[in-house]
């Protein structure tokens, strides 16, 4: 039997934390249960799962469907599509069951890229190789979630690049359904014709569209994220802002405005599986006066969950005295709103 190989590329980003992961985790549990349910999709479909920030790591090696389980998913620092695309080829000459004259192979595999930020790396030599010996045997799509991926970019690894434009969970929920169609699509298409190239359902009544990626795009961040240290159980956690643009005090009538960037949450993280996927230290600072909001510490639930130590580090506090998880200095510590220094952020 011949397989139909799909292989999830997914950025877990530090930007992707909270509910963006989260709808993909219950995306691809969706995914894979339809999918059990079709006959045509049961007999072909084998799936892998890519994860990606700062490097790429395996979820799940390509597997036949009934056996398949969803894996939860981590998150890290850093956009390295360039490594991402490294990462897939090499599984791909891995996996994949090449046509010779003794056996028909798989058939095309098909590859669903979903990023929402810009590449944090070099993806010059990935590209290349991608354009020189992979795209031509396989069906990749690009899947901008939201507004903030490179799709000038994308647009050198695929032909077909979409933008996932509202991300709540309804637009993510029928992005999924449409995913899960044009897998079936394709499945029932190699099975009955012989024909791989990918089958994409209709895009109409959902919130996704083809992007122009002959335009080079100016990406404007979205979102702050922040890298932090329970002090008293010494977990580590990410907080995440989003950005806001605001009238500013008198200048309300011309085209001005400011930039601010709103609490979205607290989220903990395993530090182990975030810097095992991190590529290098963060050297982007934010000015902590644009940062509205202080979070509660989500490992231990004190009242402040943004405290910056001397040494750089972000910490939680009771608002007393409180020794620094990262430099094990002990002081009492302005909050976020207290001062304008510039602190270490994320790189998203
Ligand atoms: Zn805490
Ligand atoms: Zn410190």
């Amino acid at each position: 039997m011949r397989r139909l190989p799909v292989y999830f590329l997914v950025d877990v980003s530090e930007s992707m934390v909270g509910e963006p992961i989260q709808q993909v985790q219950d995306g691809m549990r969706m995914i894979v249960q339809e999918l059990r349910t079709d006959p045509y999709a049961l007999e072909t479909a084998f799936i892998s799962v890519i994860a990606f920030a700062g490097k790429a790591k395996c979820i799940s090696p390509l597997t036949e469907l009934y056996k398949f389980y969803p894996q939860t998913f981590p998150i890290g620092g850093g956009t390295s599509l360039g490594a991402a695309l490294n990462f897939l080829m090499d599984s791909m000459d891995k996996e994949l069951v090449k046509t010779t004259l003794e056996q028909k192979g798989d058939w095309k595999p098909i590859i669903f890229l979903f990023t929402d930020g810009t590449p944090t790396d070099d993806t010059t030599v990935a590209i290349a190789r991608w354009n020189n010996k992979y795209k031509k045997s396989a069906n990749i799509i690009a899947i901008s979630i939201g507004d903030n991926a490179d799709t000038h970019i994308l647009g050198k690894v695929s032909d077909n690049v979409l933008r996932l434009k509202a991300t709540d969970s309804i637009s993510f929920k029928s992005f999924f359904k449409w995913v899960t169609a044009s897998i079936k699509a394709t499945s029932v298409s190699v099975t009955d014709m012989g024909d791989d190239e990918v089958k994409l359902a209709p895009t109409s009544s959902i919130n996704l569209e083809k992007v122009d990626t002959t335009e080079r795009c100016i990406i404007d961040e979205n979102f702050v994220v922040l890298f932090g240290k329970c002090s008293n159980t010494k977990k580590t956690y990410l907080v995440k802002y989003a950005k806001r643009l605001t009238d500013i005090e008198g200048l309300e009538d011309i085209q001005m405005k400011g930039t601010e960037y709103r609490l979205v949450g607290a989220y903990p993280v395993d530090e182990e599986i975030y810097n095992s996927l991190c590529d290098s230290k963060s050297d982007r600072n934010i000015n902590v006066m644009s940062l509205r909001g202080v979070p509660t510490c989500p490992c231990c639930g004190n009242q402040l969950g943004v405290v910056v130590c001397e040494c750089g580090g972000i910490m939680c506090s009771d608002g007393q005295t409180t020794a620094c998880p990262w430099c094990g200095m002990e002081g009492t510590l302005g909050a976020i709103e207290a001062g304008g220094m510039s602190i270490t952020r994320g790189k998203g």
